[in-house]
């Protein structure tokens, strides 16, 4: 089959591999028809992680079930399914509290939690910018989409992993009703996570980034867009919460935060939101942040760690939430909210690639060209 495979610091191709099949009793075997660029791919795809070369990319995929193992009881061959971008096993101790994004089976290094598809250090599974994915424990990892799935693949197929993870952001944050909120980070999950706050009538959405394509999608969907290169975020967020600071923040830029000049600060966004969130107020972080950078220009960071306003976090008394996502918890119900047509995540969607040209996708999205706000892959060329 044909498969997206990591060859190098910024090198990707479309390359021959062995067909992915069903290897245990509980596999499910999907086609792939959508699989999506996410911002998590580039810090792989920029070699800033431990990623192995020769590995299979994508960890955002949706399909049609065309082959199910005899230990699957619920899944059928046909159905439209979306896959959590965590794999999980659903027995474990974590997966019984829906923490599915720590899962305990699923990794292979007994000493981690949470397992995902072509993602580095999160296990050896292969990833879906590919014509077909093994999916393990298929009955629990595939959420069967509604009848209009295969019309609305633009819509369905950001519950993978940018929906919920927005959304689990504003939970992180403990958005309520009436709150305003500040978001930092205007790429999709940042403006899933502006999304989410509508949805949970947060009075005032605030969102901070300086890319004016992405900008201009927020302000689409009634957010307040900040340019942070323009002046500074802590100074506009203070004047339009008349000094008080955001009832809550979410934090969706990550490790590679940088400043309009383009150094890197890991903590750039963490420390703007000590500052721009009120005493008392909670913060959620699903921006990824990783134990070892060896590529990091900022000497701590090799080692995860970073200068972090922790003085200032403690005398505010703020809360911070932080991690993946875990998708299950949150799938079934945004996915009743794209049927309904109360949700349309699909806003956010740039361009829409056969596989052949994820290449330079990659390019685009990594350069964050202008206009290049959400790729999506179309392996069976539909
Ligand atoms: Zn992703
Ligand atoms: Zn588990």
């Amino acid at each position: 089959m044909k498969a997206l495979v990591y060859d190098g610091p910024r090198e990707v191709q479309v390359k021959d591999v062995p067909d992915a099949r069903i290897e245990r009793p509980t596999d499910v075997l999907v086609k792939i028809t959508t699989t999506n660029i996410c911002g998590s791919d580039l810090h792989m795809y920029e070699g800033r992680t431990d990623m192995e070369t020769g590995r299979v990319l994508g960890h955002e995929n949706m399909g049609e079930v065309v082959e199910v193992g005899p230990g699957v009881d619920k899944v059928r061959v046909g159905d439209m399914v979306s896959l959590p971008f965590n794999i999980s096993c659903g027995f474990c101790r974590n997966c019984e509290h829906g923490l599915t994004a720590f899962c305990l089976t699923t990794p292979t290094d007994p000493t981690m939690a949470g397992a995902a598809y072509g993602f580095a250090g999160m296990g050896p599974y292969s990833g879906g910018q590919a014509e077909y994915l093994r999916v393990p424990y298929g009955d629990h990892n595939c959420l069967v989409l509604p009848e209009d799935a295969r019309e609305r693949q633009a819509d369905y197929t950001m519950l993978s992993d940018i929906f919920p993870t927005g959304w689990h952001c504003t939970q992180l944050a403990c958005v309520q009703p009436g709150d305003s909120v500040v978001i930092y980070g205007a790429g999709p999950v940042g403006l899933m996570a502006a999304l989410s706050a509508n949805l949970k009538s947060a009075s005032q959405v605030m969102v901070v980034d300086r890319h004016p394509d992405r900008l201009a999608l927020a302000e689409q969907i009634g957010a307040i867009p900040i340019d942070d290169s323009k002046g500074s975020p802590i100074d506009q967020v203070n004047q339009l919460t008349n000094g008080a600071g955001a009832d809550s923040g979410c934090e969706c830029v990550g490790y590679q935060a940088h400043d309009p000049q383009g150094t890197e600060h890991p903590a750039l966004t963490l420390n703007n939101l000590v500052d721009t969130v009120k005493a008392t107020g909670t913060i959620g972080v699903v921006g990824v942040f990783i134990p070892q950078d060896p590529g990091s220009p900022d000497q701590l960071y090799r080692e995860g760690e970073v200068v972090f306003d922790y003085g200032k976090f403690w005398f505010k008394g703020q809360t911070m939430g932080t991690g993946q996502a875990n998708v299950k918890a949150y799938n079934r119900q945004l996915s009743g909210l794209i049927e309904q047509g109360k949700a349309k995540p699909s806003w956010i969607v740039s361009h829409e690639l056969p596989l052949d040209q994820a290449p330079e996708g990659y390019q685009h999205f990594d350069n964050r060209d202008d206009g290049w706000t959400k790729v999506l892959l179309h392996p069976d060329g539909g």
